[in-house]
């Protein structure tokens, strides 16, 4: 199996956390096209200007834009034997678009991990998640807090000072939720009718054991380490 996997699930249910896991374990890039549009926001490029009051309010931004930036980048060579996509895509039309590119290349999806979190546990996961605008890494206040005060431990970010992005606000969640159910759910139906979804329970805070049941996912896929 080479590799092409799309992580599927509701804001804050995890996929980032666990994409990044896998990808590190497999050798594959991981592509999140919230991470691409937030370092456009952080350099003001023309696209983060463009996006910065949607992506404030929960919102998603328009299509054509999300599958330009992740066209971009699945063309670049580290994608030539996998990737995983997470939080792309998130409509119809963004899946469709996925196809074209994979038909284009004649490749197809490998698989689509679906996370499982219901919505009650995500506005507390997200209200109280913080991250490390350095090195990425994901604290929770209540569940997996930081050794000191708002500050990230591992090196070699030691000592920076963790964020709490503007759309984890309890408001602003529940409408990243709602925008979830309406345009990004329907493409579990999309993608169950050809067979490619694999559901993952994603409840609960012990993050190893959640990895260890996508790992078990993709094992019986065949997924080899590069
Ligand atoms: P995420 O980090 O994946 O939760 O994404 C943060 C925000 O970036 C989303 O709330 C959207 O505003 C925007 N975004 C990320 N990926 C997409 C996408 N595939 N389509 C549209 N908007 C996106």
């Amino acid at each position: 199996m080479a590799g092409r996997v799309v992580i599927l699930g509701a804001p804050g249910a995890g996929k980032g956390t666990q994409a990044r896991r896998i990808a590190k374990k497999y050798g594959w890039p991981h592509i999140s096209s919230g991470d691409i549009f937030r370092s456009h926001l952080e350099e003001r490029t023309a696209i983060g200007q463009k996006i910065e009051s949607i992506m404030r309010k929960g919102e998603l931004v328009p299509d054509e834009l999300a599958i330009e930036i992740v066209a971009q980048r699945l063309a670049k060579p580290d994608c030539a034997e996998g990737y995983i996509l997470d939080g792309f895509p998130r409509s119809l039309p963004q899946a469709q678009a996925l196809d074209r590119v994979l038909a284009e290349r004649d490749e197809e999806l490998d698989v689509v991990i679906l996370l499982e979190v219901d919505d009650e546990e995500i506005v507390a996961r997200l209200s109280g998640r913080r991250t490390c605008p350095n090195c990425g890494k994901i604290y929770n206040l209540k569940f997996n807090p930081p050794k000191h005060d708002m500050q990230c431990d591992k090196p070699p970010c030691d000592g920076a000072g963790l964020v709490h992005r503007e759309d984890d606000r309890e408001e602003t969640v529940r409408q990243r939720l709602s925008v979830y159910h309406r345009t990004t759910e329907p493409l579990i139906q999309y993608y169950e009718r050809s067979g490619l979804v694999r559901r993952v329970d994603g409840v609960g805070h012990d993050l190893d054991a959640v990895e260890r049941k996508v790992q078990s996912v993709l094992a019986a896929l065949g997924a080899v380490q590069r």
